[in-house]
């Protein structure tokens, strides 16, 4: 296999830190999409807790914090994300209700029914939508609202190039309504769904990086990871220009309901 068509996960962790690190956001979105979606959630206050899980370096959640009252704790595996997180947080004046911390998504200590909403953009693929959907549930109020985002096809057939990328990339991909019918199943009304448009992925996620690439290349001169890893994260944003109207990342939000 040529690093071009290596999936993400097969390249060293610190390497994909250390060039995320980089940017203000890890995965595509924008401040727009995020007070989009927090605009179906109703009855948060100054005593909410919120929990934005796999947060990053923070780029979403200090947007949350802006446009929204209560508590705030970001979680993310990696400690230097997190270290960013907090530095954001201070620099905003939002260190008061704005914490991040360092847990996995697959194993969080909340308590049950602690939590008023869960945020979680371009991270639940990590422990999958439905597991991870089913796995936090518990954490929320009844009442209590989810809000993820998730890769998504537009339709039932692709051509084969990407389809191939995908399920290699991430097997769980699927079509908005199955999507859907997975929430709704693991115990949400289905409350809202839009699809990211094409500036969460291009200016907001795909151009801060190509001065980073270009660092990247020049730093580390000859260093085949390095250099597989920049060409996979191009390739990638190729496939991104070429097959968008076949997918996107895409807004899933949901109520708990007592079932
Ligand atoms: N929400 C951010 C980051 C998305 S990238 C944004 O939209 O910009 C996905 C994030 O999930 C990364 O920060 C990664 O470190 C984190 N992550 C990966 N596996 C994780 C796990 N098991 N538990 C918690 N976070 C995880």
């Amino acid at each position: 296999m040529t690093d071009k068509n290596k999936s993400i996960h097969e390249f060293d962790l610190q390497l994909i830190v250390d060039y995320f690190a980089n940017v203000e956001r890890q995965g595509p979105g924008s401040p727009e999409i995020t007070i989009k979606a927090l605009s179906f959630i109703e009855n948060l206050n100054e005593n909410s807790l919120i929990a934005d899980i796999g947060s990053g370096s923070g780029g979403q959640t200090m947007v949350l914090a802006e446009n929204t009252p209560g508590n705030i704790i970001g979680i993310d595996l990696f400690p230097t994300f997190i270290d960013l997180f907090n530095q954001n947080a201070k620099k905003l004046n939002l260190q008061n209700r704005v914490k991040g911390i360092v847990e996995s998504m697959d194993n969080l200590s909340f308590q049950e029914e602690e939590l008023d909403l869960i945020w979680s953009e371009g991270a639940i693929y990590n422990i999958g939508f439905e597991r991870g959907l089913k796995e936090w549930r518990k954490f929320l109020k009844t009442g209590g609202y989810v809000a993820v985002t998730e890769v998504s096809w537009f339709t039932d057939e692709r051509p084969a190039e990407i389809e191939e990328f995908w399920n290699e990339a991430y097997p769980g991909i699927d079509t908005i309504p199955n999507k859907v019918s997975q929430m709704q199943k693991a115990g949400y009304v289905p409350i809202a769904t839009f699809i990211l448009p094409e500036n969460c992925w291009i200016e907001n996620f795909h151009l801060p990086q190509v001065e980073v690439q270009k660092r990247f290349l020049e730093e580390n001169a000859g260093n085949e990871a390095v250099e597989g890893f920049v060409a996979n994260q191009r390739h990638e944003a190729e496939l991104y220009r070429k097959y968008k109207d076949y997918y996107s990342y895409v807004f899933y939000i949901g109520r708990k309901i007592t079932v």
